[in-house]
């Protein structure tokens, strides 16, 4: 018999999750990455980063819980005492651990659709029932629906994210409040947007026995390094702890993040920037009548565009990548999302998008 067959048919029957491949000269604004590296402005900071790197202990396993991350995350973000902080490999693996956490036979994920596709892929890894709830057309959480489902399949897992991916929508802080006190199983709000939102549920983490706030540093200038963290009731926390994979961190990304740290104000700067093109592009979009704009409150922005596969080759034959959400979902009806980038790049979108539709 083929070692293939001996592999799970769902997963034989699942598709990768696609990752594009790209020219250098092409302008990359599919993925929510910051268009700044940090330290590229800076010599002296480059020179100590590296000098740091130099320094840090390739040749022994990697020690998180000791190693200051944690701590240097807890002051920067004002990450309650009574919170325990875990550190994925990227907030994906903590995705995937927590799902892997509360998948007891028959137990159910739920979240909202259309939002971050990873929530429901690991629903259908770990073999829990999924409830995926429609958000309203305008992409605003519709709360007597999402109650309702709670209620009746009392899910052990709710995933949130807040703000929404794809939709770029913030919901409304009362209505997560009220999931988190109607759901009896873990919810995680999921912020990995939280640094462009000016909200977060971080205060709250420690103090309410089901939540788990998640974040990431991937969309503040840091994708490449893949750092996430999660903070929770130790409750929770602890039994998390227990299954992540002992050295799932690497020295030189967490010598780079607690270098960060220390110079947040670089990183802290980026974000302003990229919310002031945010309301920028926003503008600029919404002028343009043919097409719908969402208000975002994170690092892209959605719309409707009369024809989104014309949208999007017409952006690809200038060199340009965005991604195109129509056909992922039917509330994304003819969507595009736009990765907010440098000035320039944003200029170079919108200037195409007013050819097109002005
Ligand atoms: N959560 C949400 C809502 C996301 O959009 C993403 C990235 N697309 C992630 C989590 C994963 O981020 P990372 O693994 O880079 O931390």
């Amino acid at each position: 018999m083929p070692a293939l067959d001996f592999i799970r048919d769902d997963i034989k029957a699942m598709t990768a999750y696609h990752v594009a491949d790209l020219p250098k000269n092409f302008i990359k604004l599919d993925a929510m990455e910051s268009p700044y590296h940090p330290f590229a402005g800076s010599p002296e900071l480059l020179n100590e980063w590296a000098a740091l790197l130099a320094q840090a202990d390739v040749h022994l396993y990697p020690n998180p819980a000791a190693g200051g991350l944690q701590e240097a995350l807890r002051e920067a973000f004002d990450i309650p005492e009574t919170a325990a902080v875990a550190l994925g490999n990227g907030s994906d693996e903590l995705i995937q651990f927590i799902s892997l956490l509360s998948a007891k036979p028959g137990a159910t994920m739920l979240a909202l659709e259309p939002s971050f596709v990873m929530y429901r892929q690991n629903a259908a890894l770990f073999g829990m029932n999924y409830v995926g709830v429609p958000l309203n057309e305008d992409f605003t959480l519709d709360l007597p629906a999402v109650l309702a489902a709670i209620e009746t399949h009392n899910p052990a897992l709710v995933f949130i994210a807040y703000p929404n991916n794809p939709t770029g929508v913030r919901f409304k802080r009362e209505e997560i409040e009220a999931v988190i006190r109607a759901a009896k199983g873990i919810v995680v709000v999921d912020e990995a947007y939280g640094a462009f939102s000016d909200d977060s549920f971080l205060p709250l983490a420690g103090s309410v026995d089901n939540l788990v706030v998640m974040r990431t540093v991937s969309k503040i200038g840091f994708a490449g390094i893949r750092i996430g963290y999660a903070a929770g009731s130790t409750n929770i926390m602890n039994e998390l702890a227990k299954i992540l994979p002992p050295y799932n961190m690497n020295q030189l990304s967490l010598a780079t993040a607690k270098f960060a740290l220390r110079h947040f104000e670089v990183i802290n700067n980026n974000v302003l920037k990229l919310k002031a093109e945010r309301e920028r592009m926003f503008a600029g979009l919404s002028a343009i009548g043919r097409l719908k704009a969402f208000p975002s409150k994170a690092n892209f922005i959605t719309v409707r565009v009369p024809d989104a596969a014309e949208l999007f080759e017409t952006l690809k034959q200038n060199k340009i990548l965005i991604k195109k959400l129509h056909g992922n979902h039917p509330l994304l009806d003819q969507c595009v999302r736009l990765t907010i980038g440098s000035p320039e790049q944003n200029d170079a979108v919108l200037n195409i998008i007013r050819k097109l539709y002005a």
